[in-house]
């Protein structure tokens, strides 16, 4: 069979999405083996690294650990937000390639310093945290390329969510608490205090 008959079969046959995904699969390749669970990918067109799963996580399952790599005095495009005025490099260092999604599949708890899963993990699924979940305004905005249906766009930090949907997120409790003085500064004129 030839080559062309071959294309023109896979694309009458194989239903757009479906040769979406599996261009996704076939581009990434593997860099390594950062532990028995997860994979260091690239991207070979765009260049960008992430870490995959090598094998299913239940929901609630601890997908990895961090400690502090050292603390930084203010937030750069590789740290994290551990609290109101605490910025971190993360260690071990492969974890800098979790990257973000407005469809996440983990959370950051930032008290028992480790990474959970927010729901099953398929082998192979790309892991991603929701940035503003721990950051409360993004030392560097960003245009998302996520692709999930309810993709927020340009990425600022939690200060600038609409309240609309904050429900759809696990946020860090130093986030919860900006949240919460943050809309009540928002609330209207006319709307009466209830104290
Ligand atoms: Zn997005």
């Amino acid at each position: 069979m030839s080559p062309e008959l071959l294309t023109v079969i896979f694309f009458i046959y194989v239903p757009v999405q479906c040769r979406y995904k599996l261009k996704l699969v076939v581009n990434m390749m593997k860099l390594s083996d950062v532990t028995d669970k997860l994979g260091l990918y690239i991207d070979p067109l765009s260049g960008q690294k992430h870490l995959r799963t090598t094998c299913r996580h239940l929901s609630g399952s601890l997908l990895h650990g961090f400690s502090v790599g050292e603390y930084v005095t203010h937030p750069t495009y590789l740290s994290m937000q551990i609290d109101h005025h605490c910025h971190i490099h993360l260690e071990p260092e492969f974890l800098q390639y979790l990257n973000h999604s407005c469809d996440p599949n983990i959370y950051v708890d930032v008290n028992r310093h480790e990474f959970i899963c927010l729901r099953d993990i398929e082998a192979n699924e790309e892991i991603t945290f929701f940035y503003p979940s721990t950051e409360w305004a993004m030392e560097q905005v960003f245009d998302c390329g996520c692709r999930s249906a309810n993709c927020l766009g340009k990425i600022k930090g939690a200060m600038h969510l609409n309240k609309e949907v904050l429900p759809r997120y696990k946020f860090t409790p130093h986030i919860m608490e900006k949240l919460h003085g943050h809309l009540s500064e928002q609330r209207p004129v006319n709307e009466p205090h209830t104290n």
